[in-house]
């Protein structure tokens, strides 16, 4: 991998944690604040391979059958490139022991200037935040059933209440930032595939956690609480490590 990706003083971190730790909200705020990019993984392959089916029956949540060198080799290519040059934000990769140590056999000793940035949430909160979500139909804000109902809202939660029921009924709540009455969520946020995801996460990915832990750059945060107090301690990290020469 080319030296121009390991420069001093610029920021490569890894985010680890499972489908709902918050990760994805906390790389875009860590991007916007350091101005460095966030690399999906899962939208490079997407992108690279439009046709492949989604396959949520394995619980994979790339949802893409690609072997490991194909995807080690695509992100080499990706990596050297002029806008990832100060600095990026992995999401999405490494997903397995296998995966990680091919970034290690690219990054060599340089990889120890990785920082890992591993959340770490409950399991029941994280299945709630993916099976809570809905969008506004308009600007694409993003609202939790559970945890971040719009301001000006009607609903009387029953503990069975679903997003479905909240799309189902008429004009139960209006957008905080456009006034909008309509609603949508994903498809795959549902609790069916929730689980098959975060009992991957298990099997794959959490054993990342040990394999990293030793590592001086490692940082672990727990995730249950809110995305602000998350961010800011990540931010504080972030900012020290940035301001902190490499010897
Ligand atoms: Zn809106």
């Amino acid at each position: 991998m080319s030296t121009k990706f390991f420069m001093l003083n610029s920021i490569k971190a890894i985010l680890l944690g499972c489908p709902g730790s918050g990760k994805g909200t906390l790389g875009q705020r860590i991007s916007t604040f350091f101005s460095i990019p966030v690399l999906s993984t899962g939208k490079l392959l997407r992108a690279r391979f439009p046709h492949e089916e989604k396959d949520h029956s394995s619980g994979i949540d790339n949802g893409m059958l690609i072997e490991d060198e194909k995807i080690i080799s695509i992100l080499k290519e990706t990596l050297i490139k002029k806008e990832y040059s100060h600095g990026v934000i992995l999401d999405g990769y490494p997903r397995t022991i296998r995966q990680a140590k091919l970034l290690d056999d690219e990054t060599k000793e340089n990889g120890t200037h990785v920082v890992i940035l591993d959340v770490i949430v409950d399991a029941k909160i994280a299945i709630k935040r993916i099976v809570g979500r809905f969008m506004c139909s308009e600007c694409d804000s993003i609202y939790n059933l559970f945890f971040k109902l719009p301001k000006s809202n009607s609903i009387i939660l029953t503990h069975d209440m679903t997003v479905k029921d909240l799309l189902n009924g008429s004009s139960l709540c209006k957008c905080d930032n456009c006034g909008s009455e309509t609603f949508y969520n994903r498809k795959d946020d549902t609790e069916e595939i929730a689980l098959k995801r975060y009992e991957e996460y298990v099997k794959n990915t959490l054993p990342l956690s040990e394999y990293y832990k030793d590592r001086r750059l490692y940082f672990n945060f727990d995730g249950n609480n809110s995305p602000q107090s998350l961010y800011d301690k990540v931010q504080k990290i972030l900012q020290i490590r940035k301001n902190t020469p490499i010897h």
